[in-house]
């Protein structure tokens, strides 16, 4: 199983929103997918219609060691799109673990125990922070997502995220690598956002996925209605952009480290 974190500390970015479509559009190209909401807000598992009375179990019974991915998985009504939610006892989990042995390694000591072979790509969503919960993310993953908002200040923050990517390489997964950036919101109708696009390319390169996400009103429109906006319009703008970028995002997978083997 792949693991990707879906990460930039910037709040209202679009890393729920390419989170639950990416992983609607990698269930359509026939992936069978692991969403896990890693964000107290738990806008995810919202956005997928998992209301709060499902979520017996969450990704914060994952990380205390009280329930194990099997436990706490949910089925969605998305053929092939499997969650494990989110709710906001995980704004207590940056605390409480504190104390807790192998504090940045909880998330992927669960997944390591879990059955081998029942998904291919697991993609994690993460809460805009670089605190613990970010890091048992990067922690666990082989790869990351970063989506980025096409707005005057999209470059800034990232260093700090570069800079946490460095430490999570240097002390514990020196293979996390960034499989792509995705420029998300974008208003052709705004000059702004063009001239965001060019220099962004311009200053990260190819890292930057070619298919850029537009401002798109389907997308923001999708979790009201409890599915992804690839189900709720699968023609609109937002829709295809996901599934363009999902096909990007396929074609850059053989490129990652092998999975990590789970611990004996
Ligand atoms: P984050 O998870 O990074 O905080 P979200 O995905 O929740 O960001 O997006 C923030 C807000 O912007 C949400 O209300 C979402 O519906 C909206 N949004 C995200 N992407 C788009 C888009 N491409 N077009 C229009 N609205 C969007
Ligand atoms: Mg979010």
């Amino acid at each position: 199983m792949i693991r990707i974190a879906i990460a930039n500390q910037k709040g209202g970015v679009g890393k729920t929103t390419t989170a639950i479509n990416m992983a609607t559009a990698l269930a359509a190209t026939g992936s069978r997918v692991l969403l896990i909401d890693l964000d107290p807000q738990g806008n995810a598992s919202t956005g997928l219609g998992v209301d709060q009375a499902a979520r017996v179990r969450s990704s914060y019974e994952l990380l205390t060691g009280d329930a194990t991915v099997e436990e706490a998985v949910i089925a969605t009504r998305v053929p092939r799109l499997d969650l494990i939610a989110a709710t906001v006892d995980l704004s207590g989990a940056e605390i409480e673990l504190i104390d807790v042995d192998n504090r940045t390694h909880r998330l992927d000591m669960a997944l390591a125990e879990a059955a081998d072979g029942r998904w291919d790509i697991c993609l994690i969503d993460c809460p805009p922070s670089l605190g613990l919960l970010t890091v048992n993310a990067l922690v666990a993953a082989q790869s990351l997502l970063v989506p980025l908002q096409c707005e005057f200040f999209a470059l800034e923050g990232l260093s700090q995220l570069l800079t946490t990517i460095e430490r999570v390489r240097a002390r514990f997964n020196p293979d996390l690598s960034i499989l792509g950036i995705a420029l998300t919101m974008y208003d052709r109708r705004n000059r702004l956002s063009e001239q965001v696009s060019q220099d962004v390319r311009a200053t990260l390169g190819p890292v930057v996925f070619q298919t850029v996400i537009p401002r798109n009103v389907r997308l923001s429109e999708a979790p009201s209605h409890g599915v992804p906006a690839l189900i709720y319009d699968y023609r609109c703008a937002g829709s295809e952009a996901y599934m363009a970028l999902a096909r990007e995002l396929i074609a850059r997978l053989p490129k990652l480290a092998p999975a990590k083997v789970a611990a004996a």
